[in-house]
């Protein structure tokens, strides 16, 4: 890898550089650009997810009982 500070060849394995003794080890600052798009990364795969284990989880999952929930069926009525 190449020194930024004064862009000699040094090994890849190298902590400092062999010309100036420059530190190597570059430290990784993301933009805000990485930031938007790995959150963007993460939601879209928890959005995927959650469809993904509702579609899965479907022939488990129960409907609720009507006594568990008066006023859907209060409100059937009315448009009946
Ligand atoms: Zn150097």
């Amino acid at each position: 890898m190449k020194c930024p500070s004064c862009s000699a060849d040094n090994k890849d394995t190298a902590l400092h550089c062999k010309k100036c003794g420059g530190s190597l080890i570059v430290m990784w600052s993301p933009s805000i650009q990485w930031h938007a798009r790995t959150l963007g990364v993460i939601i879209a795969g928890l959005v995927v997810f959650y469809f993904l284990a509702n579609w899965m989880l479907k022939p488990y999952l129960r409907e609720i009982p009507p006594e568990v929930t008066p006023w859907l069926k209060k409100s059937q009525n009315i448009h009946q």
